[in-house]
């Protein structure tokens, strides 16, 4: 069995069967962004429950499985369409950025690239830059993908402040994967079952550009998606023959690497 990490997933939308399930199919560590509930929270004190959740909750859910839990704080681009709550919201984030579980800004992104979804995700920057916090980035879907995609490296190309190997551009497909490890950044293939990518998808996507800076992740949440995805792609990766030392890197060494940037993580 390989151990792997799953960069990007949702658990405070997942069962405990779940992390159990992750746990025997070789899970080690998760990490989790913060992201849109579902339904549009009435005030700041709403995420600030949410960030509590995720940063002294949720580590706990998972240390019984002997998961390490890490978080990313942020209000999502969907609810960024309000700009005073975003306001609120990014004022209060550093109120947990001292947490040891706090990996960094993130899902930053943008959502239907509007104007409002812009102006957060670059005072996000701000925050990101000011606190030298690492960044992780939600690109948008299908139709609005390429063209959110190409925004966002504009905006963090012209933050001179933010450093491109502190930033993952997430939830890259075959046309987006280029342009985000061309501009100096991790990325992150997220495998899901109808939308996004698939595990095949994935590891053609590996074939052709390689493993530097390159992750995958289930992106798990409340919708249909996958908790063992990162699995389904060892199993896909191995079906092909790829060594095992190409798999670890992809799944185990390179969100580690990514992570180790944050001056809070350990990893004992
Ligand atoms: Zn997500």
């Amino acid at each position: 069995m390989t151990a792997y990490i799953d960069p990007h997933i949702h658990m405070v939308s997942r069962t405990t069967d779940d992390y159990k399930r992750m746990a025997l199919a070789g899970c080690v560590m998760v990490t989790e962004p913060a992201f849109w509930a579902g339904f549009d929270r009435s005030g700041v004190e709403g995420f600030r429950d949410y960030f509590r959740q995720l940063t002294q909750y949720e580590p706990k859910r998972a240390a019984q499985f002997g998961i390490r839990h890490r978080s990313w704080l942020c209000i999502n681009a969907k609810e960024a369409e309000n700009v005073s709550l975003s306001r609120e919201v990014i004022a209060m984030i550093p109120e947990f950025l001292t947490m040891p579980g706090v990996l960094g800004i993130g899902e930053i992104g943008l959502n239907k690239n509007t104007l409002n979804e812009a102006t957060v995700f670059i005072e996000h920057l701000d925050l990101a830059a000011k606190s030298d916090e690492l960044v992780l980035v939600h690109t948008p879907h299908l139709a609005d993908k390429y063209q959110g995609t190409r925004m966002i490296l504009d905006m963090i190309r012209n933050d001179r402040r933010i450093k491109p190997e502190r930033v993952c551009i997430d939830h890259v497909e075959e046309h987006t994967i280029r342009p985000a490890l061309d501009a100096g950044h991790w990325v992150g293939m997220t495998l899901y079952p109808i939308t996004k990518c698939t595990p095949s998808r994935a590891a053609d996507m590996v074939e052709q550009y390689g493993t530097e800076r390159i992750m995958v992740n289930s992106a798990g949440d409340w919708g249909h998606s996958d908790p063992l995805a990162v699995p389904e792609f060892i199993f896909e990766m191995r079906r092909r023959g790829h060594e095992e030392a190409m798999i670890r890197k992809i799944v185990y060494d390179n969100p580690l690497a990514f992570c180790s940037q944050s001056r809070r993580f350990a990893f004992a």
